[in-house]
């Protein structure tokens, strides 16, 4: 009997999670789901996490070193960083324009707006202390950030993505300047470790439909009471409708006109990181699917997935610079202020750089919020209006950010003669051969 496909299989998964975490709410086994059922959830995340690093230093030492001279890596990462750029601030301004067409801000009464302010406020506290910390440094420090002065805390889990990228990219220049005869060995070492990567990373997708089962029942079983969401539908609704249209049309579409591949293509290749993104909310424990599903059924080769995804998956986040521009505005309009085009011009130069600064982990996005507000002088303590549903908005704004991720790396592929066929390999044929 033929397996079933395995977006099918994490959907079902996801489903089922849901639907049980319902169930055991309503049955009051809220302890059992945490003790029990969602750990698994916890390996399987870090399990993920676990391989990500690995996965990164070895695939992008043989990106790098594969591209053998460094006027190809400029070209290369110029055009990277550009296009992430360009889609970026498409993303912030989508939603500038949804959030000033629908004005959902507008719908908070005023008791609402106190409600909200009250049960979120000490929550929303934490966040303005997280985003405190960050700020409150000089001009340069976030170029500063990305040079690490330790490489093994750099890729601690307090440590950065972006550090490790730096000095793996440092260290394969290196390798591509040295006579061959002396890197040849250095290669096939990362060579070989980059296989036994990929091949670990199918095996945690075995478990993957459990995984996402746990995280879902958990998700469900720990969220808050439902009854002041409702008050924050039409704010909902236009994030969801903002990143709709970039997962929908914006992506699809630049697919369609660059590289010729069509919609089913593009959606069949990437779906399980979708899914997983969703799960997951975090696109760092998503990325060691997403390159898999980049290479291996979207055509990209691994010299260009090995240095696009890892650095997108990092600075990236158009779902999360859509949900802070819509956000910002939001709250500007819930507490009555009128935000000057000025102000919502700022907003798409901060948001672009607060998503870029955001971590590829749940909730980082909030944070970086605070500094958005801050700059366009909306009351930060207005984070606390968003706080119930802001869980939700993270997962789908996550399948945002590992989509654009995945669409830039094809774009770039393509404009540097790197867009193949697919391998054949499919995970079916993976569980059928096993
Ligand atoms: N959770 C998001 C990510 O990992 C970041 C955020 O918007 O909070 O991509």
């Amino acid at each position: 009997m033929k397996k079933l496909a395995l977006h099918w299989q994490i959907l079902i998964g996801m489903l089922a999670g849901v639907a049980f975490g319902l169930v055991a709410a309503q049955l009051s086994w809220n302890q059992f789901v945490i003790d029990w059922i969602k750990p698994f959830g916890t390996i399987f995340i870090n399990s993920l996490k676990l391989i990500a690093i690995p996965l990164i230093v070895a695939s992008l030492i043989k990106g790098v070193s594969d591209l053998q001279d460094i006027s190809k890596l400029s070209q290369m990462g110029g055009r990277t960083i550009g296009i992430y750029i360009i889609t970026t601030v498409v993303a912030v301004s989508l939603g500038l324009i949804v959030v000033n067409l629908f004005q959902p801000g507008g719908l908070i009464e005023e008791s609402t707006r106190t409600e909200l302010m009250e049960t979120y406020g000490g929550d929303a506290a934490g966040k303005i202390a997280d985003a405190e910390r960050q700020k409150g440094q000089g001009p340069l420090q976030p170029l500063i950030d990305i040079v690490p002065d330790n490489i093994v805390n750099a890729a601690t889990d307090n440590g950065n993505m972006l550090q490790v990228i730096f000095f793996v990219i440092f260290f394969g220049i290196g390798l591509i300047l040295i006579p061959k005869d002396k890197a040849k060995p250095v290669k096939d070492f990362f060579d070989g470790l980059n296989e036994v990567i990929l091949k670990l990373i199918d095996l945690i997708m075995l478990g993957a439909p459990y995984g996402v089962f746990a995280l879902l029942a958990a998700l469900v079983v720990e969220s808050p009471s439902a009854d002041l969401f409702a008050a924050l539908i039409g704010y909902s609704l236009c994030v969801l409708l903002g990143l709709g249209i970039m997962v929908f049309i914006f992506y699809p579409t630049l697919v369609r006109i660059f590289t010729g591949r069509s919609y089913s293509f593009f959606f069949k290749g990437i779906s399980p990181a979708q899914l997983l993104a969703f799960s997951t909310s975090s696109s760092a424990a998503t990325l060691p699917v997403t390159m898999e599903r980049v290479q291996e059924h979207l055509g990209v080769e691994e010299e260009v997935t090995s240095f696009v995804l890892p650095i997108g998956a990092t600075i990236n986040m158009d779902g999360t610079s859509l949900y802070q521009a819509v956000a910002a505005v939001f709250i500007a309009q819930a507490f009555g202020m009128d935000l000057t085009l000025g102000a919502q011009l700022g907003i798409i130069v901060t948001a672009t750089l607060a998503s870029i600064g955001s971590a590829a982990v749940p909730g980082a996005g909030m944070v970086m919020l605070v500094i958005v507000l801050g700059q366009a002088g909306i009351p930060e303590a207005g984070l606390a209006l968003i706080f119930a549903i802001d869980r939700p908005l993270d997962m789908c704004r996550t399948v945002v950010n590992v989509t654009g991720d995945a669409t830039v790396s094809m774009l770039v592929a393509k404009s540097v003669g790197k867009l193949g066929d697919p391998e054949v390999k499919d995970w079916d044929d993976y569980y059928q051969k096993e």
